[in-house]
């Protein structure tokens, strides 16, 4: 081991925390630079970032165009505070933003992170009905969805399996079943009744204690990549809002094309949410930034100068202009690279790739949706961060493949930018490896 690296690696070891993590386990890859679908580490081993660094890269690393914009930003203005200043990287992320929403999401809220713009829309929802003089107290969301980290998005993820220390100080959800759906699943209609009758029987009873729905619209990402039909989901959200709940799309994942589409929200053509929570992908893997977009019936019951009707909410780097700018980056790289008929693309790779997977291994629910793909290992322990599961990460990472699987679900999330040779022989080592 080179002297650099084995001082950066002790200094790690010595100083440093790292997420999802169990510390004796903890033994990071020193990365040193990155390009497009490549990872590289010190010593020059290359890794093909499946997973887009946690669902972010979406147009690769260290991509020229963001680079530039933010490059420019930053020698006109790096921050400034968002209460009481505004400045045109914000306004005009705003406004690209609004204009690729549906047509009823007019209000931008910014703040950092997903859990951050989850934690916006619930405490929205809750002040929404305040402002109203109404008190509703509860939440409902999906079993197995996951929502970000923060008190009020583990209240909603809760039944994600990470949060059991702290299950007695969440906020009251009610938790609907979520009809997953792959190809071959001859049971989606039966269950999806069923989750039907559960919000009936839900709002029957509770309706006027209920604040807001939140949904992960068509995939439960940390949950296990588990995808339900655009129809079903329809459903759950005019179910919803006939009974006058507000609806919450969590796009946090799925937003910047992940699923096919820009947004989940735009596969559901006959129904809309009220407030889209975006983050990760935003800045196009750069900096964080997230967004939580309002719709106008919402936004108007805190028009006012009293102060207590007001959003109390704020978090410091607020709009960082360094962050718009990459945002707006990243959408420009939308028409640039066409980056959606490349997602259509990617998913046919994905397709007869894992056709392949299914005649060469012992695997079930496989399942695409845009540029996500994901399977199921038969015989192999289910349970989050299980050994067979961490075994099976390790042997991946040592033939170049950054994929982190979910229990026995080996999901696929590139950036859009990947090669179609690196994804094919991405799949031939998975085949290899599970073998
Ligand atoms: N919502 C969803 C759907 C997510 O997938 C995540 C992160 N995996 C979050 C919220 C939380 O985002 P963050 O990690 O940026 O707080």
């Amino acid at each position: 081991m080179s002297k650099i690296k084995e001082n950066i690696l002790n200094l790690d070891k010595n100083y440093l925390w790292h997420p999802f993590t169990p510390i004796k386990d903890s033994a990071p890859i020193l990365i040193s630079n990155a390009k497009n679908e490549i990872l590289k580490d010190i010593d020059g081993n290359e890794y093909i970032d499946l997973i887009s660094s946690w669902w972010v890269n979406i147009h690769g690393h260290c991509n020229e165009h963001i680079n530039n914009r933010i490059n420019l930003q930053i020698n006109k203005l790096e921050q400034v505070l968002f209460a009481g200043f505004t400045h045109s990287p914000a306004v005009n992320l705003a406004k690209e933003l609004t204009s690729l929403l549906p047509d009823n999401m007019n209000r931008v809220f910014y703040s950092d992170n997903g859990s951050t713009s989850v934690e916006i829309a619930l405490k929205t929802a809750i002040q929404f009905w305040h402002n109203k003089g109404e008190k509703k107290k509860r939440f409902v969301a999906f079993r197995g969805g996951y929502h970000g980290d923060t008190f009020g998005a583990m209240s909603v993820g809760y039944t994600s399996g990470y949060y059991e220390p702290f299950k007695d100080f969440l906020v009251e959800t009610d938790f609907i079943s979520f009809p997953e759906f792959w190809k071959g699943n001859n049971e989606v209609e039966k269950n999806e009744s069923y989750a039907l009758s559960q919000i009936s029987e839900i709002l029957e009873k509770k309706t006027d204690e209920i604040a807001a729905v939140i949904i992960e619209p068509l995939i439960q990402g940390a949950g296990g990549m588990r995808i339900c039909r655009k129809e079903f989901l329809e459903k759950v959200v005019l179910k919803f809002q006939s009974a006058g709940v507000i609806v919450i799309f969590d796009e946090v994942m799925t937003g910047f094309g992940r699923t096919g589409k820009m947004f989940a929200c735009d596969h559901t053509i006959n129904a809309k949410p009220d407030i889209i929570c975006l983050a990760k992908s935003i800045t196009g893997g750069y900096l964080p930034l997230a967004a939580t977009i309002f719709s106008d019936f919402i936004y108007k019951e805190f028009i006012t100068s009293d102060v207590k009707k007001s959003l109390l909410h704020g978090h410091t780097y607020t709009a960082n202009p360094i962050a718009c700018e990459a945002a707006l980056g990243s959408i420009e790289l939308f028409k640039i690279n066409n980056s959606l008929t490349r997602i259509s693309e990617l998913e046919k790779i994905h397709k007869k790739c894992l056709n392949e997977v299914e005649s060469n291994l012992d695997v079930s629910k496989v399942r695409i949706l845009g540029s996500i793909a994901a399977f199921d290992v038969n015989k192999i322990d289910k349970s989050y961060g299980s050994v067979e599961s961490n075994k099976l990460k390790t042997k991946f990472l040592e033939n170049g493949l950054l994929l982190r699987p979910i229990g026995n679900t080996i999901y696929l999330m590139p950036p859009y930018c990947i090669s179609k040779e690196k994804l094919i022989q991405s799949y031939e080592k998975i085949i290899e490896i599970l073998k």
